[in-house]
C-alpha cells in the first residue's frame, strides 16, 4: 500500500486526456489514487477524429456507456467499414468492411475457395459474400441480433462521431467520478535531479502540481514524453510521405451513410466522414508534391454541401517516440506518435495504450520491465498498423501523378514485403501476435487495391469444383437474405438515438 502511484496527473484534455481520465476513473476508483487532468482552453484541442473501428465499443462496455445515448450525445452514426475510391485505379472503389467475409468451410478460411473460383473467372468479387459490404451498397444498419447461425448474430460496426462532443461526453463521466479538472497552461515542466523523472508541473497561474505518474495527452507538441524527457521520435515520412491536412465540416444534403468515404486525389486523399447534423471532411497530402492553397481548392471542391466553417490545416509528421512509456510518463494519443487517419485507428490506439498501462499498471518503483513490456507491445501495435498503410499507397497502378510514382515504386518495409509476396504467391495471410488488422481486412485491402493473388490453399481442391459453387451461391443466398431484413441507417438511427 504505502508503494502504490498515490496521485495522476493527466495532461492535456482531448479526446486522449478524456479516454484516460474516464478509463481511470473506473478502473481506479476515487479510493485508489489522486487523478487530475490539466489542459488550457487558449490552446484548445485538435478537434478531428471523428472515425473509428468496431474495437471502440469494448471500451465503452467497460466504461458501462449506453450505446443510444453515446451516439445522441455526440450526434453520431453507426458505420460498417470504409470505401476506398480512385485508389487502385482512379475510377475504381472498394470496400474495407468490418466483420467476416463468407463462411469458412473444411477447416480452411472462406476466402481459399473464393479465389479459386474467382481465379477461374466463375465467381463475383468478394464484396458479393460480405454483409457489411452489402449493407453499405443499400444504405442498410442493425446492431447484431441472437438469430443462431445467421450473420445477422455477428453483424460488427463503429461509430463517426463529433470528436468535440465526445470528449465533452467522456469529461462529464470523468468528472462524475471524482476526476478533478484543472484549466490553465502548463509553462514548466520540472525533472528530479537524481534520476531525471518528471516532478511536477507549473501552470501559468504559478501553481505547481506534482504527481507519481503524468500521462502526457498534450497532443503533437509531446509537452512531457518530448519536450521534458528528450525521448526521440521515429519519423516514417518515406513511407507515408503525406504530412499536413486540411479538415472543413459542411452541410449535410442526405440521410447519413453508414460508412467511411476515402477519396484518392493526386497527392493525397479525402476523408467523408457523416454525422447526424453535418459531414465532416478533410484533405489528407503531401506538401512536397501541393500545395496549401491546391489542397483547400480540391477538398472545397468535392464537398456534397457547403462548407460550415473555414478550412483549418494541421501538420503533422508520421511516425512515433522512441518509447510511449519513459520514466514516470506514459504518451497517449497525438503526444505518442501519428499515423495519418486512413483507417481510423488514433482513438484505438488511445484505447489500446490505456488498456496496456492498466494491465502494467505501476507502483511507484516503476518496474522497468514493466516499462519495456509496454513500450514493446505498443510498438509492435504501431509497426503493423503502419505496415497496413503503407499496403494502401504501394500497391496502386496509378502513375498519374508524382505523388503516386512515387509511392508506387517505394522501397517497403521487410514485413509488409513478406506479407504481399505471401499473398501474392499462394494466397496466404497471417496475422502475427496481437496485430490489430486480420487476415480479411488485408485480404479486402490487398484485393481491393489490385494485388492479385496467384494461387489458393490446396485443401480447397479436396471438394469439387461444382461443390464450392453450390456453398459459395448458398453463403450468398443468405446474405442478401440478411440484408433484406436489415433496417435503413437512417430509420435505425431516427427509431433508436437521433439527437434532439
Ligand atoms: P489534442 O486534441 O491536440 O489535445 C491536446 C490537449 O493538450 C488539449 O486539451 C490542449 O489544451 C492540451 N495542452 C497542450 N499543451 C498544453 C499546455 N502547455 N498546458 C495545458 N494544456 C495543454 N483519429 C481517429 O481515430 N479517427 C479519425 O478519423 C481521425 N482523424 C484525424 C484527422 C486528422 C487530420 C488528425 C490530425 C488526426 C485524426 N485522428 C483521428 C486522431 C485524433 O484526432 C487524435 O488521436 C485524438 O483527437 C486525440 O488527440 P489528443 O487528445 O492526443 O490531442
Amino acid at each position: 500500500m504505502d508503494n502504490r502511484v498515490r496521485k495522476v496527473m493527466i495532461v492535456g484534455g482531448g479526446t486522449a486526456g478524456w479516454m484516460a481520465a474516464a478509463a481511470m476513473a473506473k478502473v481506479l476508483k476515487n479510493q485508489y489514487c489522486d487523478i487530475q487532468l490539466v489542459e488550457s482552453d487558449s490552446i484548445g484541442t485538435v478537434g478531428v477524429g471523428e472515425a473509428t473501428i468496431p474495437q471502440i465499443q469494448l471500451f465503452n462496455q467497460m466504461l458501462g456507456l449506453d450505446e443510444n445515448e453515446f451516439i445522441r450525445r455526440t450526434q453520431g452514426t453507426f458505420k460498417l467499414g470504409i470505401q476506398f475510391v480512385n485508389w487502385g485505379h482512379i475510377g475504381e472503389r472498394y470496400l474495407h468492411a468490418f466483420g467476416e467475409v463468407g463462411k469458412d468451410m473444411e477447416g480452411v478460411q472462406f476466402y481459399h475457395y473464393w479465389l479459386k473460383l474467382f481465379q477461374a473467372g466463375e465467381a463475383p468479387n468478394i464484396d458479393a459474400y460480405t454483409l457489411n459490404c452489402q449493407a453499405v451498397e443499400q444504405g442498410r444498419f442493425m446492431r447484431p441480433v441472437d438469430a443462431g447461425n445467421s450473420p445477422l448474430s455477428r453483424i460488427a460496426y463503429a461509430f463517426h462521431f463529433d470528436a468535440a462532443r465526445y470528449a465533452m461526453f467522456l469529461r462529464d463521466y470523468a468528472m462524475e467520478r471524482g476526476v478533478r479538472r484543472r484549466e490553465g497552461k502548463i509553462e514548466r515542466v520540472s525533472l528530479r535531479p537524481d534520476d531525471g523523472f518528471i516532478e511536477s508541473i507549473t501552470l501559468d497561474d504559478g501553481e505547481t502540481l506534482e504527481a507519481d505518474l503524468f500521462i502526457d495527452c498534450s497532443g503533437f507538441r509531446g509537452l512531457l514524453i518530448e519536450q521534458a524527457l528528450k525521448t526521440g521520435y521515429e519519423k516514417w515520412s518515406r513511407w507515408l510521405p503525406c504530412d499536413r491536412a486540411v479538415a472543413v465540416p459542411c452541410a449535410k444534403v442526405a440521410e447519413p451513410v453508414p460508412y467511411t468515404r476515402s477519396t484518392a486525389h493526386s497527392a493525397g486523399w479525402q476523408w467523408r466522414i457523416p454525422l447526424q447534423h453535418r459531414t465532416g471532411n478533410g484533405h489528407v497530402y503531401c506538401s512536397q508534391f501541393i500545395s496549401d492553397d491546391e489542397a483547400a481548392d480540391t477538398l472545397l471542391k468535392n464537398l456534397d454541401g457547403e462548407p460550415l466553417a473555414d478550412p483549418k490545416f494541421i501538420r503533422f509528421t508520421t511516425g512515433k517516440r522512441l518509447k510511449f512509456w519513459n520514466k514516470n510518463c506514459v504518451a497517449l494519443g497525438l503526444a505518442s506518435g501519428f499515423m495519418e487517419p486512413l483507417e481510423s485507428t488514433s482513438i484505438h490506439l488511445v484505447q489500446s495504450g490505456i488498456a496496456k498501462l492498466m494491465s502494467l499498471f505501476p507502483n511507484r518503483n516503476f518496474d522497468q520491465e514493466d516499462i519495456d513490456e509496454y513500450n514493446r507491445q505498443v510498438d509492435f501495435e504501431y509497426t503493423r498498423i503502419r505496415d497496413f498503410l503503407i499496403a494502401h499507397y504501394h500497391v496502386t497502378q496509378r502513375d498519374d501523378s508524382e505523388f503516386w510514382n512515387y509511392c508506387r515504386t517505394m522501397d517497403v518495409p521487410d514485413t509488409l514485403k513478406q506479407k504481399m509476396n505471401h499473398y501474392r504467391k499462394n494466397g496466404r495471410i497471417f496475422r502475427t501476435n496481437e496485430e490489430l488488422f486480420n487476415e480479411t481486412s488485408w485480404l479486402e485491402v490487398m484485393h481491393g487495391q489490385g494485388l492479385k493473388a496467384e494461387g489458393y490453399h490446396p485443401i480447397v481442391d479436396t471438394l469439387s469444383k461444382d461443390e464450392i459453387a453450390r456453398r459459395l451461391e448458398s453463403i450468398r443466398n443468405v446474405i442478401n437474405k440478411s440484408v433484406e431484413y436489415m433496417p435503413m441507417h437512417s430509420e435505425f438511427i431516427a427509431k433508436h438515438c437521433a439527437a434532439p
